[in-house]
């Protein structure tokens, strides 16, 4: 297999040490079926002897053939036994004969609880290889980025130990604790404005304020702008909008502010921080402004694009960005998961529906579930086959596929739960678009709520109706962005026995908020209560019969009379209008839900 190069050398040729991962990245894509087939008989030959592979019948056999020929395609309700001997302190080699050195938690959910991926210590490398080609791509359309520097907010969240006491904390909290990240070497183009001790703080106001602190600073060196994801930039710049007159005040007195408590935090950005009464005269000038179309240009004036990703879920946030930016470019770079990281944009600067993410096949060993067409009708309802899988260079242009994975930390052929359209090919390795994440109804920030449990969560909630002879006859939800930051809404519609809506207690409405929020999954709860990135949840109540109103509209617009079922979340314009204009009262949850790190069935370390 070819190897990676290392990292840049000291004496930082940028343009050798570019171009030798360009050709790496040329040779492994040139060469993708080759070395997909070495991966996987890397991990089969190291994991031969795991119990999960001896379970299904490999018994030490690691060829090709006899992995397609055996092994099932899983998901992780399949691998959460044995995910939970391992949280409890199993350390035997079930699926790995490396040790898992931690879990990953994922925003995707079981059971109401963040998802646990075993990952093993080599992972931080093959991690830090995908960020390590990001740059040289970047250079060939914007040259000289190293000589500016990168604002980028990043966080870390809350870690727990399970019961048998591993750490389990989000994957990009692992690495930024790491000494990949912590102790890099010089990178001009791992140059960012925020002092690691900012990123490395847990309060949230606090990272938030130092970082942006430090970015205002240096605001002329600031070449590129970004966060992971849109709806994190976008709190940034919305925590901007609340608080720049005390950013402002820092500036000036090159003082800063008492609620920065944490004295690491504060000794960095002191290093930062120089009085400059000019510089926040320029910024009170710009952010009291009757308008904010723009600010991020006009704030940091160097600019060349905004870093985050706009693809998937995220989609929604591109008017809000273009609005900031006015219309700088918005680069989607990566895709990635807590289970593996995939691939990079090799073409950052096209539209974000154009984006494209080449899969990287050195990263684990990549398979493909046909996802089936609406136009193939009967076929659509075909359960899938295991030899159904395409391996990575045998997917078809156009065509849509389940992602299915197979790592080093020991997830064998594990459903990720994205489905991707082949867009095109980088030599032999396929590009994809994110098509969407399976089953998700709502999404705000990195929350997924699904339909079922949605449902369910309404179900609950309107229990509270009963003892005033109502009861829920329709509803659907929606994922309201344009508050900041955004919420949830679900629009209820009620039928009264003998009462009508203004005998029920405000109260009453308010529990039904309250109890839904309560029952969504931890991501949800945690993005309420500590990422404080979702508001209250809110109910709109509708007249009695707009959702026949929904059915008519719907029918004209071409939907089946006899299959049509009212949708349990709505995205269309027109349908929003229509249901909002019909609302009668409006109602949010009074207080957050709980929420504390780790699951629940664990005791906070
Ligand atoms: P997590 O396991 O919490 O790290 O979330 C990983 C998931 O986030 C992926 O499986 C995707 O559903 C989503 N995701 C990650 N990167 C991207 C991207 N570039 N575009 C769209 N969705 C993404």
């Amino acid at each position: 297999m070819p190897e990676a190069p290392s990292t840049l050398s000291d004496d930082g040729n940028f343009d050798e040490n570019n171009k030798k991962l360009l050709e790496f990245f040329e040779d492994i894509t040139s060469n993708a079926d080759d070395v997909q087939k070495k991966v996987l008989n890397e991990i089969l030959s190291r994991n031969a002897g795991v119990e999960y592979l001896v379970r299904h019948g490999l018994n030490g056999n690691t060829d090709y053939d006899n992995f397609k020929k055996i092994m099932p395609v899983v998901s992780y309700e399949d691998i959460k036994p044995d995910i939970d001997r391992i949280a409890d302190g199993d350390r035997s080699s079930i699926f790995c004969s490396q040790p898992i050195s931690e879990f990953l938690t994922s925003s995707g959910t079981s059971g109401g609880e963040r998802k646990l991926m075993p990952t093993v210590e080599e992972e931080l490398g093959r991690r830090s290889l995908l960020y390590s080609l990001l740059m040289p791509v970047m250079d060939r359309f914007i040259p000289d980025l190293q000589k500016g520097k990168g604002m980028y907010f990043l966080f870390i969240k809350s870690e727990a130990k399970t019961p048998g006491g591993l750490l389990a904390r989000p994957v990009l909290t692992s690495y930024y604790k790491s000494s990949y990240f912590k102790k890099r070497p010089y990178d001009p183009y791992t140059n960012y404005t925020s002092p690691n001790e900012t990123i490395l703080c847990l309060d949230s106001y606090q990272s938030m304020y130092s970082q942006m602190l430090c970015g205002l600073c240096q605001n002329t060196e600031v070449l590129r702008v970004g966060a992971v994801f849109a709806s994190g930039f976008i709190r940034a710049i919305r925590f901007l909008e609340k608080h720049w007159p005390i950013l402002c005040h820092d500036i000036r007195t090159g003082t800063l502010s008492s609620q920065i408590t944490d004295p690491l935090v504060r000794e960095s950005v002191m290093k930062v921080l120089k009085p400059n009464p000019k510089l926040a005269e320029f910024i009170e000038i710009e952010c009291s402004a009757e308008s904010w179309k723009g600010i991020i240009p006009r704030l940091w004036p160097n600019t060349k694009y905004v870093d985050v990703i706009v693809t998937g879920t995220m989609s929604q946030y591109i008017p809000t960005l273009n609005y900031y930016g006015n219309d700088l470019p918005l680069v989607c770079t990566m895709y990635a998961s807590s289970e593996c990281y995939f691939g990079i944009n090799l073409n950052p600067l096209c539209k974000p529906c154009e984006v494209a993410y080449t899969l990287i096949p050195t990263m684990g060993f990549f398979e493909f579930l046909p996802v089936a067409r609406e136009d193939e009708g009967p076929e659509k309802s075909k359960p899938y086959d295991k030899n159904d899988l395409v391996d990575l260079v045998d997917v078809k242009l156009g065509h849509e596929y389940e992602l299915v994975v197979t790592t080093y930390a020991g997830l064998y052929r594990y459903r990720v739960g994205d489905i991707l359209k082949v867009a095109g090919f980088k030599n032999k390795a396929p590009q994809f678009h994110f098509v969407c994440r399976k089953n998700v109804a709502l999404s705000i920030d990195s929350d997924k709520t699904d339909e079922v449990e949605l449902h369910d969560a309404v179900l609950k909630a309107s229990t509270h109706l009963l003892p005033f002879e109502a009861s829920l006859t329709e509803y659907t939800s929606y994922a309201d962005t344009s508050t900041s930051p955004g919420h949830y809404v679900l629009y209820w519609e009620i039928s009264y026995k003998n009462s009508d809506e203004t005998l029920i207690p405000t109260s009453v409405f308010e529990d039904c908020c309250l109890t839904i929020e309560e029952s969504l999954n931890s991501v949800y709860r945690q993005c309420r209560v500590s990422d404080k990135s979702i508001s209250p949840l809110e109910i709109k109540v509708v007249e009695n019969g707009t959702f026949d109103k929904l059915m008519d509209y719907a029918i004209c617009n071409g939907a089946s009379i006899n299959q049509y079922k009212a949708p349990r979340c709505v995205k269309y314009a027109p349908i929003i209008e229509l249901l909002n204009s019909r609302v009668v009262s409006s109602y949010f949850s009074p207080k957050y839900p709980k929420w504390v790190p780790g699951h629940k069935q664990w005791s906070s370390s």
